[in-house]
């Protein structure tokens, strides 16, 4: 495997697969050598490919629909880990405890459908069981894939899968459905639960995505929290290496299914990934990437399903900077443009605008000024709450523009390259465009279209500047 060439034996690795590795037997034994092969410390696993979202669909079913709904849905989940238990020939100790994770399963949902509620703190409990039930079959995978690459266990003492529940460690506040990590408590567990010195007699395995607050409560990450897990874990045990398993051989220029000469980029920076992810890359987290910043440790992204191609290095430092490494779109946007002569010379006028966004807990992700007006664009989810709308409209007059993209294009040294901006529009200069930032950052630079031109923008950039 050429990432190993990359890799020492001694490396201590936390290798995350996200649910598409983890999609059936075959995934699960396929991304289980792959730990092997890498000599993984640690091994973070998502839910079995789209059960999160069965699972969050079960909730609904219990609390708005009649009982036989939500058991027909809770049959489709049993089935469905039923048969990767029996394609890996699982161990009974490991199918009693698949068994007792799908009864709490079905009691929660029972619960919920009694009530007709379910509140945050309970969809917290039953989203986590994805990840709980995963963990458990991979463990039988880990065993196996062990056994096939050492079967001559007379000679050496072989190596032990441990099952971790990373509730036990991954300590968290009470915000449930999108709970914060809290790093310090957490390095004191990992040091009790995932002591480095069992590096290479033991390998353990747990699950992304779940955590616990102080009182035993289950609390989970956010949608896609997986990866961020598996950084938070890293960075408590002091790993060497982030790999991050997924179904595609890494970042890539482009999203390729918007421009089909996306091609996959080798090595590319810590500041440059955090741009691409929070920018509308799909592959990583958005949050992936703080506690491998922290920590300075080297993250790779590769697929699980193609270990030997290299996939993607992410790093404090590397060596190529190009001007213009990738580019990214982030759809569903609107532009909220408040303006008021009120503005004009007035301290603490932004101050109040931003206590509102604040207050709703709604991020804004570019911003213009001028005189007396302020643009900004948000994820149109903020705007179902009417109630933002409402107070902002009692500071100024909201101008709302709704089918926005924003594309950005990263790379190195951006707000310092003269001609740069005049390049990017004479290859947009058929497309109107709506909002431009430029200059807060040095590695990202983008602007708003209409959500129908987003993908001809990206191609047209993408021949200018990285084909
Ligand atoms: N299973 C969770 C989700 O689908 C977490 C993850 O896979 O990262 O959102
Ligand atoms: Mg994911």
């Amino acid at each position: 495997m050429q990432v190993g060439s990359q890799t020492q034996k001694k490396d201590l690795i936390v290798s995350k697969f996200g649910g598409t590795s983890m999609g059936d037997a075959k995934c699960m034994l396929r991304s289980a050598r792959v730990a092997s092969k890498q000599n993984s410390f640690l091994v973070v696993v998502s839910a079995v490919s789209g059960i999160t979202n069965k699972l969050i669909e079960v909730a609904k079913l219990a609390q708005f629909e009649a009982w036989s709904k939500t058991e027909l849905a809770l049959a489709q989940i049993k089935q469905i880990h039923k048969t990767i238990a029996t394609d890996l020939k699982i161990n009974p100790e490991l199918e009693v405890q698949l068994d007792q994770l799908l009864d709490e399963l079905e009691s929660i949902a029972k619960g919920i459908h009694l009530l007709k509620d379910c509140s945050l703190k309970a969809l917290d409990t039953l989203q986590g069981l994805g990840e709980r039930m995963s963990s458990v079959l991979f463990m039988k995978a880990m065993q196996s894939a062990l056994l096939e690459s050492s079967p001559d266990t007379s000679q050496n003492e072989p190596k032990q899968v441990k099952w971790l529940d990373a509730r036990q460690v991954l300590r968290t506040d009470d915000q449930f459905g999108k709970a914060k990590p809290q790093t310090q408590k957490i390095r004191e567990l990992a040091s009790k639960w995932l002591p480095s010195k069992s590096h290479g007699s033991h390998i353990f395995v747990t699950q992304g995505f779940i955590g616990s607050t102080e009182e035993g409560a289950s609390t989970t990450l956010g949608r896609g929290g997986s990866d961020y897990s598996a950084a938070i874990f890293a960075e408590a045990v002091g790993a060497d290496i982030l790999e991050i398993w997924t179904d595609v051989a890494g970042i890539a220029t482009t999203d390729p299914r918007l421009c089909a000469d996306a091609r996959m980029i080798p090595e590319i920076s810590f500041q440059e990934a955090s741009e691409l992810a929070t920018f509308g890359a799909k592959v990583l987290h958005p949050s992936t990437l703080l506690p491998a910043i922290r920590k300075n440790i080297p993250v790779l992204v590769a697929s699980s399903f193609n270990p030997e191609q290299k996939g993607t290095w992410i790093r404090a430092f590397v060596s190529d900077q190009p001007l213009v490494r990738a580019m990214a779109i982030r759809k569903q946007q609107v532009l909220v443009t408040l303006s008021t002569p009120e503005m004009l010379q007035a301290p603490g006028f932004l101050y109040k605008i931003f206590k509102v966004f604040n207050d709703y807990g709604v991020s804004i992700d570019a911003i213009t000024t001028s005189e007396i007006s302020v643009s900004m664009t948000l994820d149109n989810s903020a705007l179902l709450n009417k109630k933002l709308v409402h107070e902002l409209s009692q500071f100024a007059e909201v101008q709302i523009e709704e089918n926005l993209c924003l594309v950005s294009v990263i790379g190195n040294n951006i707000n310092h390259t003269p001609g740069l901006a005049q390049k990017i529009f004479t290859a947009v200069s058929d497309i109107n465009v709506r909002m431009i930032c430029l200059g807060a950052s040095k590695h990202n630079f983008c602007f708003l279209v209409e959500e129908a031109q987003g993908a001809l923008a990206i191609q047209k950039l993408h021949k200018v500047f990285v084909q």
